[in-house]
C-alpha cells in the first residue's frame, strides 16, 4: 500500500467518529498515528478469539475459559460496598452456569435472554454451584468472534481504536490496491492485500488472521530488503577515491605485523584493497568473532590509503577503545613514516581545535577517535577511507551520515556481533560482507564454567591462584550502583577485596567515570600496575589485554549470550590457558539453560542462533541502539520461513528490474526505510 491513492494520506480527523471526539485525535497521534493510512497500518498486538468455545463438563476449577451458552434468564443484580454485580443463568447445552458480570451495567442491560452467547471467564465452585467471573461476552452471530486488542496509551481504549479503524476501513475498502506482482503472490501461497488488511483488524477466525499476518510480513521484510538491496545499488556512484594498487606490495601489507597472518585476515585485506581500488566506494563489513584479528585488517587498510595519499579515520565506540586503537596502530605504522594522531573528547579545547586544524591541513595520515568526534565536525583534507570498529550498534541511517563525509570515501565497518544470516541481511543488507572465520594460530579454547553464588568462594580463589602465577583478571557486574538484587562496580569491588585480594592491586572501571580517569586505569592494567579489575561492560567490546585470563561475570543470568560471548572474547587474547567464570545468585531454570550454552559453544554464530532462539529479537539486541530495523509485524523468533521466502523474493525483483523500475512499481519499498 501506499499514497496511489490521496484518501490514504487524509488526516485522521475526517473520521466522523473522530471529529466528534476531538480529544481522540491527540491520543491516536501519540501511538503514531496521523493519517488514515496509519490507522489502518496500526495493527492489533493480539485477539480475543472466540471460535473454539469448550464444554463446561470438561472443565476444571478455576480455569478461565470460553464457552458457548444460552442465556436461560436474568439472576439478580445486587450492590456491594463497592460495585453492582449482575448475575445471569446460563446454559451450554448440556450445564448450567451462573455468570458474574461485575460493574458493567450497560453490558447487563444490553444482554437478552434466550440468546445464544460467546462467554469468557474463571470457572469457579465447580463442583457445588458453578460460578463463571465473566471477563467478556459476544452475541454468537456477532461478526467479531475474534476480537481485536490494540497497543494502547492511557485515555484511549481498545475498542475505541477499533471503531477508529472501522471507519478507517469503510472509507477506504475499495481502494486498497495489491503493491505485488501476481507471481510473488502465487508462489508464496499469499493473500491479497485488501483481505489482509481487513482480516488483521478483522479477523473471520484464527487462521484468516494467521493468513493476514504471513501476508503483512512478509510485505514488510520484502520491502525492507528491496529497499536495501536497492541502496546498496545507489551507492555504487563513482568516487573520486580510486586508489591504486600498485603503490605496495601486498607482502609489505602482510609484513606489517610480527604475527603471521591468518589467511581469513588476508582475504578480509583483499577484499577491503579490491574494493578501494574500484571505481565505487567501498561498503564493507568485515565480520569475525572476537580475537580474530580485526584490527589487523584496518591497520593494513589504513596503511594502503596512506600509501595513495589518502587520509582515513578509524572510529572506535568508546574512549577506550579509540586509545587502545592509536597506541596499537601508531606502534605498528609510525616506523613507517605514517602520521597516526588520537582525537578525543578528553583533549583541551586547544589541542582539539590544533589538532583539527593539522587534520584539515592534511599532516595527519590516520585520525582515530570515537564516532561523535570524527562524525561531528571534523573536516578532512583528503579523506579516503573510513573504518568504524565494533559498529555492530549503527543502523542504515548512521551509515548513509557516515559516507557523505568528504567525497564519497571507502567504509568499512568491523563488527564482532556473529549474526544470523537472516539477521544479518536485514541489518546490513545493504554491505558487501568478508567473513574472518578463523582465529589465529595457538589459541586455547578458553575454559567456560557456569556456577551459582554459594560457591563464590571457589572463584574467587581460582582468580587468585591465577594472579598469584601473573595472570590478570576482569570481574564484571551488571551495574554501577548495585542494587538488592544486582552487585554494584563500587560496592563489589570493596567487598571482594576485603574478602579475597587484600593484598592485590584491584581498580574500578566504568562508564560514568571522566575519560582520562578511565584510560589511566585502562593503561595501569595494560601494565600490569593493576591485578584485577571490576568494571561494567564498558570492557565488552575491543579491549584486548592478553595477559588477562580470567574473567568472572557477576549476576550473569542479566546479560544476553551475545553479550557473554564479548566478555568473554576479553580472555583468551595471549598464550595462557583462559577461563570464563558465570556466577548466578538465581539459577532459575531458563538462566541455567542459557549460560549452558555458553559454556558448551565457542563459536559465536552458533552462540546468536541459540540467543535469537531463546530470548527473541525483541531482547536479542539488548536495549542499546543496534542498528536493527524497527518491525511492525514480522517476527524472527516465529516467522523464519516467511523472512527467506520474503528476502528471496525481494532477491528476485532486485535481479530482474532496474532501480528505476523498481522505484516505479514497488513504490510502497521506500515507504519504510524512512520511519
Ligand atoms: P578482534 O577481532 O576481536 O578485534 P584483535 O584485532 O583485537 O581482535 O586481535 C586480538 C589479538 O590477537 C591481538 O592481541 C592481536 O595482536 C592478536 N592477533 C591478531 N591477529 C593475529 C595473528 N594472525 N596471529 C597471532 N596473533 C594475532
Ligand atoms: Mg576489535
Amino acid at each position: 500500500m501506499n499514497n496511489i491513492n490521496e484518501i490514504f494520506q487524509n488526516p485522521i480527523n475526517t473520521i466522523g467518529y473522530i471529529q466528534r471526539n476531538p480529544k481522540m485525535e491527540k491520543l491516536l497521534n501519540k501511538l503514531g498515528i496521523f493519517t488514515i493510512y496509519d490507522l489502518i497500518n496500526y495493527y492489533p498486538r493480539r485477539y480475543i478469539d472466540y471460535t473454539n468455545p469448550v464444554k463446561l463438563a470438561n472443565v476444571a476449577t478455576d480455569e478461565t475459559v470460553l464457552i458457548r451458552a444460552t442465556l436461560i434468564r436474568k439472576l439478580s443484580s445486587s450492590m456491594t460496598s463497592r460495585v453492582m454485580i449482575f448475575k445471569v443463568l446460563l446454559n451450554d447445552g448440556e450445564d448450567d452456569i451462573v455468570g458474574i458480570i461485575y460493574g458493567q451495567k450497560y453490558l447487563f442491560d444490553s444482554l437478552q435472554a434466550d440468546t445464544e452467547y460467546c462467554v469468557i471467564g474463571k470457572v469457579t465452585n465447580k463442583l457445588i454451584r458453578p460460578e463463571m467471573n465473566i471477563s467478556s461476552i459476544v452475541p454468537a452471530d456477532g461478526d467479531e468472534l475474534m476480537t481485536p486488542v490494540y497497543p494502547l496509551t492511557r485515555g484511549i481504549t481498545s475498542n475505541q481504536i477499533k471503531v477508529c479503524v472501522k471507519n478507517a476501513l469503510s472509507l477506504t475498502d475499495k481502494f486498497i490496491y495489491e503493491p505485488m506482482p501476481r507471481e510473488i503472490i502465487q508462489k508464496n501461497g499469499l493473500v491479497s492485500m485488501p483481505y489482509a488488511i481487513k482480516n488483521i483488524h478483522f479477523p473471520t477466525d484464527s487462521e484468516a488472521m494467521q493468513k493476514a499476518r504471513k501476508r503483512l510480513a512478509f510485505d514488510e521484510i520484502f520491502n525492507l530488503h528491496l529497499s536495501l538491496l536497492t541502496l546498496k545499488k545507489a551507492n555504487k556512484i563513482q568516487t573520486p577515491c580510486v586508489m591504486n594498487q600498485n603503490v605496495c606490495n601486498i607482502s609489505e601489507l602482510f609484513n606489517l605485523f610480527s604475527f603471521e597472518l591468518t589467511n581469513a585476515q588476508k582475504n578480509a585485506i583483499n577484499d577491503c584493497l579490491q574494493d578501494m581500488c574500484s571505481q565505487s566506494p567501498a561498503r564493507r563489513l568485515v565480520q569475525g568473532d572476537v580475537g580474530s584479528g580485526k584490527t589487523a585488517v584496518a591497520i593494513a587498510c589504513c596503511y594502503f590509503a596512506t600509501k595513495n595519499n589518502y587520509q582515513s579515520a578509524l572510529m572506535a565506540p568508546t574512549e577506550i577503545l579509540a586509545t587502545q586503537h592509536y597506541e596499537t596502530f601508531s606502534s605498528l605504522l609510525c616506523p613507517f613514516g605514517v602520521n597516526v594522531e588520537l582525537l578525543t573528547g578528553s583533549l583541551t579545547a586547544k589541542e582539539k581545535r590544533e589538532l583539527k586544524k593539522r587534520i584539515k591541513n592534511g599532516e595527519v595520515d590516520v585520525v582515530v577517535g570515537t564516532h561523535a568526534i570524527i562524525q561531528k565536525d571534523t573536516e578532512f583534507s583528503n579523506l579516503g577511507l573510513i573504518i568504524t570498529d565494533e559498529q555492530h550498534r549503527f543502523g542504515v541511517n548512521q551509515r548513509s551520515t557516515l559516507a557523505s563525509k568528504g567525497n564519497n570515501p571507502h567504509t568499512i565497518v568491523m563488527s564482532a556481533t556473529p549474526i544470523p544470516r537472516t539477521l544479518g541481511l536485514i541489518m546490513h543488507g545493504d554491505l558487501d560482507v568478508s567473513i574472518i572465520n578463523e582465529l589465529p594460530k595457538g589459541r586455547q579454547p578458553i575454559q567456560t564454567m557456569a556456577i551459582t553464588g554459594k560457591i563464590r568462594t571457589r572463584a574467587y580463589n581460582f582468580v587468585r591462584k591465577n594472579v598469584l602465577e601473573g595472570r590478570q583478571a576482569y570481574i564484571v557486574c551488571a551495574a554501577i550502583d548495585g542494587t538488592e538484587d544486582i552487585k554494584g562496580v563500587t560496592e563489589f569491588k570493596e567487598y571482594i577485596q576485603q574478602a579475597y585480594f587484600k593484598d592485590l592491586k584491584v581498580e574500578i572501571l566504568h562508564g560514568a567515570m571522566k575519560a582520562d580517569q578511565k584510560d589511566s586505569i585502562m593503561e595501569d592494567f595494560k601494565n600490569k600496575k593493576i591485578d584485577i579489575l571490576v568494571s561494567t561492560t564498558v570492557i565488552e567490546v575491543g579491549i584486548d589485554v592478553p595477559n588477562a585470563s580470567i574473567i568472572v561475570i557477576e549476576d550473569a543470568e542479566r546479560f544476553g549470550l551475545s553479550q557473554l560471548h564479548q566478555l568473554r572474547g576479553r580472555v583468551g587474547r595471549g598464550q595462557y590457558a583462559s577461563y570464563c567464570v558465570l556466577i548466578t545468585d538465581h539459577p532459575t531454570k531458563d538462566a541455567v539453560t542459557r549460560l549452558n550454552t555458553l559454556c558448551e559453544n565457542t563459536d559465536g554464530f552458533k552462540i546468536a542462533e541459540e540467543d535469537l532462539q531463546l530470548r527473541g529479537p525483541g531482547n536479542y539486541f539488548g536495549d542499546e541502539q543496534h542498528g536493527f530495523p524497527t518491525l511492525k509485524i514480522a517476527d524472527l523468533s516465529q516467522d523464519m520461513e516467511i523472512f527467506k521466502s520474503a528476502q528471496q523474493a525481494a532477491m528476485e525483483v532486485f535481479n530482474r528490474y532496474t532501480i528505476q523500475e523498481i522505484q516505479r512499481d514497488f513504490p510502497q519499498v521506500f515507504h519504510q526505510l524512512n520511519d
